[in-house]
Parts: structure tokens; sequence; C-alpha cells
């Protein structure tokens, strides 16, 4: 048994409807990304407003409150090596991390049958099966890493195999590679622990350039990153909940600048001046950040409609289907048995688990990631009511998580316009990083990029 409330922002002042605000760069969304550039745009000594439709910062972090005290993060939660940018802004905002819980065995759940292991993916041990299909998945898994180390993380249209590698699914070529159901099913959970899709869904070539941005300039992507934990992206967690980058920057860039409850509807360019309008204020600027992912900056109406290609963009890049499952105990009573809290599962609704325990102990926490088909499946599902899920398809801001990806045919013809400026229209959001797309680092990272780009264009 276990209780959450949800953290409710009340600091903010709500402008009203009427209310109009003159300012250089109006920010639209207040995610990592939104709050990032802010951050930058400010220092510049230039004036903003961020307008964000929830009530709260933060888009996909979201902390709750558990038992009124301690936090459990429903959104984005563990931070690693290479994430440079999420860690730099923790520590400017004076938050400590603590490691993830790694200690003991982890277990593969197959065939009904419980099978506990050393190994982490990151560190180069696989989970146990047979040699055989072991030794496919190794090699599967340093072919993916091999091709991801040729892509510009900047532009992996440009590779010469990339039409190739985009008219294919990750599963069409999985196939190619993969004989044994055992090393396809660990292929699979790690795949939906990534991104939330099945691997028919994203292209070779998307999957590849995920893979090349778990890494910053000097160290180059790999997918043990992605999927591992010591010294992985699992790596580390926020004292206090990732929530506080967001709504501690907020606080820094200074309420009156924040506007809450405000879904932008429409942004029209009058002479040299937007003017952007959301259900409470309305602002007049020189610049425009759309800062948040490529589908629900689809859902805004622009006029002068954005290029065509910028809008084929937002049309073909659908979100995952992400949701998080939190369990609570009095204590974390794995630990005693030599458990690490993480399972990997072929069956059920929940795949792949994390102990989710606060640094202090005060008590024990399981999370479980329901995913891609699993996570649409709940749909149909009677009765989940006995455990505390956060859906992240059903939220109408997100739409899904943890990023939006691309299928086939959509990173060649129009991943140019992840980034390209549409005028004074500048893009930010996870999914315009080249380094640590879909993740808090990748957000931060854009939306420092947007503000450079308009510093530079001022
Ligand atoms: C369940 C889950 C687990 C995750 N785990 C991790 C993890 O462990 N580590 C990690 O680094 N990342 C993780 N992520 C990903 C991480 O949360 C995102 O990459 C990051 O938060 C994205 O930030 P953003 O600013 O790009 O977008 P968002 O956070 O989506 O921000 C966009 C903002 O825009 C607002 N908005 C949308 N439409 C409008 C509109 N019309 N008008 C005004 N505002 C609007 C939204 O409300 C939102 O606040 C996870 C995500 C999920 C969902």
């Amino acid at each position: 048994m276990y209780l959450f409330f949800p953290i409710s922002f009340t600091l903010f002042l709500f402008a009203s409807a009427a209310s109009i605000r003159d300012v250089d760069v109006a920010i639209v969304g207040g995610g990592l990304s939104g709050l990032a550039a802010a951050k930058d745009v400010a220092k510049a000594g230039k004036t903003f407003a961020i307008l964000e439709a929830r009530d709260r910062v933060g888009g996909r972090v979201l902390n709750a409150h558990i038992f009124g005290g301690e936090v459990e993060e429903l959104g984005a939660e563990f931070v690693g090596p290479t994430q440079d940018r999420v860690l730099s802004l923790a520590d400017e905002l004076g938050l400590t991390t603590y490691s993830t819980y790694t200690t003991g065995k982890s277990i593969l759940y197959r065939n009904g049958t419980v099978n506990p292991y050393d190994a982490d993916l990151a560190t180069g041990g696989l989970p146990p099966m047979g040699s055989e299909a072991q030794a496919e998945l190794a090699s599967l898994l340093t072919e993916l890493d091999s091709l991801a180390s040729e892509l510009d993380v900047h532009a992996p249209w440009n590779h010469a195999n990339a039409p190739v590698w985009d008219s294919m699914t990750l599963k069409s070529f999985v196939e190619s590679r993969i004989t044994l159901q055992d090393s396809l099913v660990l292929f699979e959970t790690a795949i939906r622990s990534i991104l939330s899709t099945e691997t028919e869904e994203p292209s070779l070539l998307y999957m590849l350039s995920y893979i090349a941005a778990a890494g910053n300039q000097t160290n180059v992507g790999t997918i043990s990153r992605l999927v591992g934990s010591k010294g992985a992206a699992q790596d580390s967690r926020i004292n206090g909940g990732t929530q506080l980058l967001a709504t501690r920057l907020a606080e820094r860039l200074g309420e009156a600048n924040v506007f809450l409850n405000s879904p932008v509807r429409g942004i029209k360019l009058n002479g040299a001046r937007y003017t952007v309008k959301s259900d409470r204020v309305q602002v007049s600027a020189k610049h425009v950040v759309i800062a948040m992912s490529p589908p629900m900056a689809g859902r805004i109406s622009y006029d002068p409609l954005l290029p065509a290609g910028r809008d084929q963009l937002t049309q073909r890049m659908p979100m995952g289907s992400i949701g998080k499952a939190i369990a609570i105990y009095p204590k974390p009573w794995w630990r005693k048995l030599g458990f690490n809290g993480q399972v990997q599962s072929d069956t059920g609704i929940i795949r792949a688990t994390y102990d989710n325990t606060p640094a202090n102990e005060s008590f024990g926490a399981i999370m479980g990631f329901i995913e891609a088909d699993e996570m649409r499946a709940l749909d149909k599902a009677a009765n989940v009511s006995q455990i505390r899920i956060q859906r992240w398809d059903l939220e109408e801001f997100s739409r899904g998580g943890p990023v939006a990806y691309c299928p086939p045919g959509v990173l060649t013809k129009y991943g140019l316009f992840l980034r390209k400026p549409a005028a004074k229209i500048h893009f930010a959001g996870t999914e315009a990083s080249p380094y640590w797309t879909g993740y808090m680092d990748g957000a931060i990272r854009s939306g420092e990029r947007v503000a450079a780009e308009i510093i530079a264009g001022f």
C-alpha cells in the first residue's frame, strides 16, 4: 500500500487572458529545453516569457511526494556520465546525485524461470542464456555500435548508407542477424526500455543515430551506455527528484516570466514580430522558441505556415508509449536477499524494473516501465486500480514518451528540419539534440543551442 501526493505548484502568478507582453523571446514550453533556453537568453540580457500549457513546469519530468515526504519520479529519473549538461545544471542549482542501487544480482525471468545473474550490459556482461544466444546478441550489439560510430551525430542522414538504413525497420535488420529466440527476446526488451517502441517501429537509421547520440563530443555513443546502469544512462539519481531541475531553474528565472496554464494555440507573424497566443496570455516577440517534441509542436497553428519539410516532420514523428508503475514497500527487502531490484522479463505488463528506493532508505521502492505494446494493451485490461501508474500516453501535453522517434523514411527526408529555424522560430526539445537525444541532457543541450542561435542572430 502506498500513497502518492502529486506536487502542485502554486508558486507562479497567472496572467489574465487579456494581458499582452512584449519581450525579445517567447518560449513555448516550460520543460527542461524551454527553461534551459530561457536561462541563456536571460544571461545575454534579453527579455523573455515562457508559456507553459500545464499548471507546472518540467514537462516529462515530474515528482510525486510519497507519504507526504520522500519523492519518486513519475517521468525522467536517471542521469549518467557524458550527460554533461544535465549534470552541470544540477550542480549549478545545488542539486546532488546518488548512485542507482546496483549491488547484488539482477534477474532474467525467462520461460517461467527466475535466472539470477551478476552482469550489467554497461560493464560488458550479458544475461544468462545459451552461449550461442549470447554470442549472437553480443555480435549484434557490436555491429550496431560499429555502424552507429560511422554516423555524424549532427547529420546522420548524410551517411552514404543512410537511404538504405532508413528504408528498413530495426526489426528487419535484427531478423537478418538473429536466429535464436533467446537473443531476440532480450534485444527486444532492451529496445523497449530505450525507446518504448517495438523493433518494427523505428527505422534502423534512427536507432543507429540514437545510439550515436548516447555520448558526448569526446565519447562515442554506444548501446551499452543506453541500457546500462553503472557508468551508463541509469548510473545515478538526483536527491529530491529530477523535477527540482525544472522548479529551481524556473524560480531563478523569475515567476513573472513564467506563465502556467497557458497552452499556446497559434503563432502569427505581424511585420517583424510574432504574436504568440495562449489561453491566458498573449506575447509579442522578435524570436520564438518551440521547446517540445515535434508531434506536440505540430498541434500549434502557424501563420504563415511553417516550411513544408518542418510540417511534414511534425506529422511523421510519433511518441513512444510509456508508463511507469511504482510499488512501495516498508523496506527494500530484496537487497538483503542479494538482489539489486533489476528484472528483465519475457512476459507480463512490466518487463523491466529498477530499485527506486530513496537514498535514505526510508522505504523500499521498485519501479517498473510499461512500454510499447504492453502500454497500449493496458487500455484493454479490466482492473489496474491496485497500482499507481503514470501514463504518459494520456497526458494531453506529452502524448507519450520518453521521446518522439522516426519510423522509416523520416530521418533522411526530414531530419534536417529537426533543428533548422523557420525565420525567427527556433526549435528546441530533446528530439532536436545531437547528443543524448531523448534524455534530459539532450533537452538542456537543445535549449542552450537555440539560445546561442538567437543571440547570434539578434
Ligand atoms: C516515463 C519517462 C521516463 C524517462 N526517463 C528518463 C531518464 O531516466 N533520464 C532522462 O534523462 N530522461 C528520461 N526521460 C526523457 C526526459 O523526460 C525528456 O527527454 C525531457 O524531459 C524532455 O524535455 P523537453 O523540454 O524536450 O520536452 P518536455 O519535457 O515534453 O517539455 C515540453 C513542454 O511543453 C509544454 N507544451 C506542450 N504543448 C504546449 C503548448 N501548445 N503550449 C505551451 N506549452 C506546451 C508541455 O506541457 C511541456 O511542459 C523519460 C521520460 C519519460 C516520459
